[in-house]
Parts: structure tokens; C-alpha cells; sequence
């Protein structure tokens, strides 16, 4: 019976077809992840500006708390001068009083530094939640054709799985095992076309006995480096004419005739 390699031909293009359309699907899920992730950032880059903020915020409240408690001091410091009895003790206390106010001053300083960087810090926000609202737009146009490719793909590959149950009816139950067999172990591909007598998965010379049993399409044969089915492609029609065949019955070796 001769075996119709265009079938098997057929199957092994749809499967490659297959493989190739779930290596796509496959990797949806880690772009959309790390789309995702662009969005999370860009949320984490306003969310530390606001930290930010509330934090030189709550240090000037500090400041501001330390500073009335320390005018509260020079107050009562003051009212002490009334009660001095001597010179002496007015100087030191007096001399405490313009300590405790330098102080106070320092600390007013570190208000106003505090004032000045909520400004760069407001500023920081705005930038930041203007970058937000950009990214947002270019981000989610970007998951969009994302997920209109997953939709592609995914009708893409359901035509493929139905043209496959259409064209396995048509392969032997044999045939069709030592398929199936050969791409669970070669990574899915169980067909080589022969090229200028080379199989052309792993550029071994096939041998003319070889050839000349392929030519003759009566049984599948692998190829005695990689494994595969080799077949010979047939040349389009009134083009070069029929491919001439060199039969030799001496030199037929049918070792590797599955
Ligand atoms: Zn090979």
C-alpha cells in the first residue's frame, strides 16, 4: 500500500503550527504580569512621594510642639527675673534665657528647611502622579492589544485542532503510533524532508538505497542519524517531470524500513 506522506506531511504542520501558537499563549500570562507590575511601580513611586509628605509633615508638628514648649520655658524663665535678689543670679539667668531662645531658633530654622522641602516634595507628587496617569494610558493600550492577541491566538489555535481531527482519520493507526512516537521524543517534529539527499533536520547524507526506497513510498523510514520520517517532497506538477528512480533489488537495505 503506498503510504500518503502529504497526510502525515499535513499532520506534522499543523502540530509545528500548534506548538508554535501555545509558545505564544504560553508566555501571555508573564507580559501581562509584567505590565502589571510597570503599574504597580509607577503606584509605588506616588505612594512613597505621599509617604514622604506625611512623614516631613508630622517632623514639623514635632518641631513646632518643641518650640512652644521651649517658648513656655523663656516665658517662666522670665517671670523669674522679677524674683532675682542678686546680680549674679540675674546674669545667669538671663544667660540661660538667650541659650534656650538660640535654641529655640535653631529649631525654627529646621521648620522653615522642613517648609522648603514639603514644596519639592508637593512638587514630587505632582510629577509623580502626572507620570502615573501617562504610564496608565500607554500601559493599558498596551495590555489591551495584549489581550486581543491572546484572543487571536487562541481561535487560531482552535481552527488548528479542528483541521488536526480532520486530517487524522486519514493516517494508518501504524503510521499515525510511529508519528506520534517520534515527535514525543524529537520535541514534536517527526518529519524531515529530504533536501539534495540530505535529511534536512540533521544534514545527514541518506544513502541512494535509502532514496530510492523513498521513492518508492511502500513503508516509512527513519532517518539513520536523527530518527525522523523522511520523505521525498514531490516536485510540482509539469514542472521537471517524473523524478527518475535508479532501482538496484541488490542493494536494498531495509534496516532502518519501519
Ligand atoms: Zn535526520
Amino acid at each position: 500500500m503506498e503510504i500518503v506522506f502529504e497526510h502525515l506531511i499535513k499532520l506534522q504542520d499543523i502540530d509545528s503550527n500548534i506548538s508554535g501558537t501555545s509558545a505564544f499563549l504560553d508566555v501571555v500570562p508573564a507580559r501581562l504580569e509584567a505590565i502589571d507590575r510597570q503599574i504597580r511601580d509607577t503606584a509605588e513611586i506616588v505612594a512613597q512621594a505621599k509617604e514622604k509628605l506625611v512623614a516631613n509633615q508630622k517632623k514639623r508638628r514635632d518641631y513646632e510642639g518643641e518650640v512652644k514648649e521651649i517658648r513656655t520655658h523663656i516665658a517662666k524663665f522670665k517671670r523669674q527675673l522679677n524674683d532675682v535678689k542678686t546680680n549674679k543670679e540675674y546674669s545667669a539667668l538671663q544667660k540661660e534665657i538667650e541659650d534656650t531662645e538660640l535654641g529655640a531658633g535653631r529649631i525654627e530654622e529646621e521648620i522653615l528647611r522642613e517648609m522648603i522641602a514639603a514644596d519639592d516634595i508637593e512638587r514630587e507628587i505632582k510629577a509623580a502622579n502626572a507620570r502615573q496617569t501617562e504610564e496608565k494610558g500607554r500601559i493599558g493600550k498596551e495590555r489591551e492589544a495584549i489581550l486581543a492577541e491572546q484572543k487571536d491566538l487562541e481561535a487560531r489555535k482552535a481552527e488548528l485542532i479542528k483541521e488536526r481531527e480532520a486530517v487524522l482519520p486519514e493516517i494508518p493507526p501504524d503510521q499515525l503510533r510511529i508519528y506520534l512516537r517520534i515527535t514525543k521524543r524529537l520535541n514534536g517534529v517527526a518529519m524531515s524532508p529530504v533536501t539534495d539527499d540530505f535529511c534536512s533536520l540533521c544534514q545527514m547524507r541518506v544513502r541512494p538505497q535509502v532514496l530510492n526506497d523513498l521513492l518508492g513510498r511502500n513503508a516509512l523510514i527513519t532517518c539513520e542519524a536523527c530518527g525522523r520520517i523522511l520523505y521525498i517532497q514531490r516536485p510540482p506538477e509539469n514542472e521537471h517531470g517524473p523524478v527518475e528512480i535508479v532501482d538496484d533489488p541488490d542493494k536494498v537495505d531495509d534496516s532502518n524500513i519501519l
